[in-house]
């Protein structure tokens, strides 16, 4: 995969509007800020992921921008270490999204293979219910980011979906919830698990912001 912009690149606003472009450009329309992005099927984003700019993610059922323009990780998804002393490094750096292939989250099944040690029900997490190890069948290609890049997220307003020591786990369900109350993704961010928020795919839209001299 080829990723043509950075985080922090003047051509886009967080707005999704065109900025960047001189006076005189051909892109210009009138003078005015030449309206670039447009709103496509979050599956056509995944699709399309090799050739994606920059994405801002908004609420499927409000349509309220929740995160700046993200940039696509072109890094494996690693988790790193945490120490058990409140929530440790973020999974994911500012200013980039991942897509998570793995189910994440609720519901959990029973593992068909009791004896795996290395079953994870949430990233990092073993699990037991009823004495039975559980994995995830929640759903697949959440989109992961960093939890400050969704600041306008507000905590979920069941006490029940925040269980965790130092922070939120995320294993009781979607935990964070849109200004607007649909609930849109799930925070990891205890002790024990990796810091990382996740976009419910299909709570969600994606709106790709491109460049007005885009080689596409
Ligand atoms: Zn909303």
């Amino acid at each position: 995969m080829e990723l043509v912009q950075r985080p922090g690149d003047p051509v886009a606003s967080q707005s999704g509007v065109w900025t960047g472009a001189a006076a005189g450009s051909p892109d210009l329309d009138g003078g005015q800020p030449r309206r670039l992005p447009y709103r496509r099927k979050l599956s056509d984003c995944v699709a399309r992921c090799n050739t994606l700019r920059m994405v801002v993610f908004s609420c499927g059922r409000c349509g309220a921008a929740l995160t700046p323009d993200l940039a696509l990780s072109m890094r494996e998804l690693i988790r790193p270490a945490y120490d058990g002393r409140g929530p440790g490094p973020a999974t994911m750096p500012r200013g980039f999204f991942a897509v998570d292939p793995e189910p994440f989250g609720t519901p959990f099944v029973p593992a068909e293979n009791q004896d795996d040690d290395l079953l994870h029900a949430m990233p990092g997490l073993p699990m037991m219910i009823d004495g039975v190890n559980v994995v995830s069948a929640g759903p697949r290609d959440t989109i992961v980011v960093h939890p400050d890049d969704a600041s306008t997220l507000r905590l979920h307003p069941e006490g029940d979906r925040l269980i965790g020591c130092c922070g939120p786990n995320g294993t009781e369900g979607s935990n964070q919830v849109c200004p607007c109350g649909a609930e849109v993704a799930t925070l990891m961010a205890d002790c024990y698990g990796p810091n990382e928020l996740h976009f419910d795919p299909h709570r969600v839209s994606a709106t790709e912001v491109r460049r007005p001299h885009a080689d596409f």
